[in-house]
């Protein structure tokens, strides 16, 4: 068992962020890493939208940049994911790995959100070479080019209405042929002259040429039956998120989404629990968005430690029982 002032849950810009703050404030702290150093952002290979990089960025170099950041003022890092919390009794918490047991007096929660993903041939294969799940992030890279977006809700409407900024054209394949987004979107979306429709159709597979970018995607229209490839320059897939809630089982309150319900402070709905990020956001996504959550909330953390210092085991003593372990 370890004993931690700060025990955060997931490592992308909100988490490091958030570690960041926390142990340049002194309090001992460890990041539960996840499957992924960084998240979602460390799949993106250009970030040209963090502020502080005029050149530019890649994910896994902003990641490690963070990290090291949080290092730099005693932050540790453990490459597993969570497996079970117990906020029940409240702080100290106790967060389980696959190997390892915290006790935290607070935690915060930055394990994210995932895309869902189409689960087709090609899909994985090409992220960041033509697919991709984030319009702001990638849609400056397709100027002139022919995009396709996969998906009929909100998403896709508002992020195929902010491709045809970039795109020549715009094509949203949807498949039912109903849309779910609102109204107003679809409004917009119908009178825009760079957006078509593709309804009642699915994609079996994304293909790239020889030097492994996107080139054409394989359709199969529900209705005719028909198989058939369509180029494209790029594939962006809204088709929903799942925030990475379910570990939390009852404990932590959340919306009808899935994201946990934070106040203007960042408190969850249990005292000493923090949480920031995608795992609450459900509209900006950004890691410049997340990092600043992550700080907010370990601010808000922190602020909440200092209050209770007098019924804070002693750092020293706490520093004593991990030597000891
Ligand atoms: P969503 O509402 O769940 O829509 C997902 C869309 O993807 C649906 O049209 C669904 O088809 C389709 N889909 C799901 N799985 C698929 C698959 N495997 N293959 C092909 N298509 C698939 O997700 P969202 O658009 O990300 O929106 C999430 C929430 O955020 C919603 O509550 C939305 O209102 C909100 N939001 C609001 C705004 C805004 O207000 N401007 C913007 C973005 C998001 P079916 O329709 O057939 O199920």
């Amino acid at each position: 068992m370890k004993r931690e002032r700060v025990v955060i849950i997931g490592s992308g810009p909100a988490g490091l962020t958030a570690a960041l703050y926390s142990a340049r404030a002194q309090l001992s702290t460890t990041v539960i890493v996840g499957k992924l150093l960084g998240g979602q952002i460390s799949t993106t290979h250009e970030v040209d939208n963090f502020p502080g990089f005029p050149d530019g960025t890649t994910g896994p170099e902003l990641v490690e940049r963070m990290k090291q950041q949080a290092e730099r003022f005693g932050a540790k890092f453990l490459l597993e994911s969570v497996t079970s919390v117990d906020f029940t009794n409240g702080t100290p918490f106790r967060i389980t790995t696959d190997t390892e047991e915290y006790l935290a007096d607070a935690v915060i929660v930055t394990i994210g959100a995932n895309p869902r993903e189409l689960g087709v041939p090609g899909e994985r294969e090409y992220v960041g070479r033509g697919v991709s799940y984030c319009a702001t992030c990638d849609g400056f890279f397709f100027r002139g080019k022919d995009i396709t977006v996969v998906g009929g809700g909100d998403s896709a409407l508002q992020e195929g209405l902010f491709l045809t900024k970039f795109g020549k054209t715009v094509n949203i394949i949807h498949r039912r042929d109903a849309l779910r987004a609102s109204v107003a979107l679809q409004t917009r979306a119908f009178a825009h002259p760079k957006i078509s429709f593709t309804y009642s159709t699915v994609v079996n597979e994304i293909k790239a040429d020889d030097t492994g970018v996107v080139k054409s995607i394989v359709l199969h229209d529900l209705k005719t039956d028909k198989v058939y490839e369509k180029p494209t320059d790029g594939v962006f897939v809204f088709v929903g998120y799942d925030p990475n809630s379910p570990v939390f089982g009852k404990q932590l309150a959340l919306d009808n989404l899935g994201y946990v319900i934070v106040d203007d402070l960042f408190r969850t709905n249990v005292e000493g629990v923090f949480a920031g990020g995608e795992i609450h956001d459900s509209v900006f996504r950004q890691a410049i968005t997340a990092a600043g959550d992550g700080c907010a909330a370990a601010i808000s953390a922190i602020n909440w430690l200092g209050d209770r210092e007098a019924q804070l085991q002693p750092l020293d003593e706490v520093v004593a029982a991990q030597a000891g372990d």
